[in-house]
């Protein structure tokens, strides 16, 4: 019998690929998502998919790291021109500047076991870094920072529940996790090397300097 799995799925079908939205749910075999390639998007069926154009894989690209890393159009904009003003690769500067908001930074420590949920347990005010409370998902964590859930929450049932699944999840090299105090350290930056997404980054770059 055909089920509601929830509109972030649908996300994943308008991609016409599995983005693990619901992160570790994604691997226990209630994708929405057909395996083969060529899944079609919502209002698709029946149409085979179009061969993109060169724009069309660039913006495809875009949306991809969007959904992903759950930001809108102008924020990823934002994140664009901000990347391009600092030295370096510009592609490596939008993916580390997008890797270091403090809701993926909660998800990669292991404290959310999606980036969804990990955006929920910073904007219920469930955490402090260096001590303060800080509630934007946007916040940009910087090299030293500690982030630790509050100790009011440290024992509620959820941490247990989410640390039942992604306790056994590599934190990447570039933070520390101490999941026994529920906290986490960011030991340096991360390169792009360090930065695990199915994204090409370089067509994003062609595709906002066109
Ligand atoms: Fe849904 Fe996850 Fe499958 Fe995407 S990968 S369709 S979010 S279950």
């Amino acid at each position: 019998m055909a089920r509601y799995i929830g509109p972030v799925c649908r996300l994943c079908r308008r991609e016409g690929e599995k983005l693990f939205l619901k992160g570790e749910r994604c691997h226990k075999g209630v994708c929405a998502i057909a395996k083969k390639k060529g899944a079609v998007a919502p209002g698709m069926h029946g149409q085979s998919r179009k061969k993109l154009s060169e724009y069309g894989m660039q913006l495809r690209e875009k949306q991809r790291a969007k959904r992903i890393y759950g930001v809108l159009e102008t924020q990823f904009h934002n994140y664009f021109e901000a990347a391009d003003r600092v030295p370096g690769v510009t592609g490596e500067n939008l993916l580390r500047l997008l890797e270091t908001r403090l809701d993926n930074v909660v998800y990669r420590l292991g404290y959310g076991r999606s980036r969804i949920e990990a955006r929920q347990v910073v904007r219920h005010n469930l955490l402090r870094v260096n001590g303060k409370n800080v509630n934007i998902p946007s916040y940009q964590v910087k090299v030293g920072d500690v982030i630790e859930i509050k100790p009011r929450a440290k024992s509620e049932q959820r941490f247990k529940d989410i640390l039942e699944v992604t306790s056994s999840k590599v934190v990447p090299e570039w933070l520390a996790a101490e999941h026994s105090a529920l906290k986490g350290t960011v030991l340096s930056l991360p390169v792009r090397g360090q930065i695990e997404v199915p994204v090409h980054e370089t067509l994003i770059v062609e595709l906002y300097s066109k």
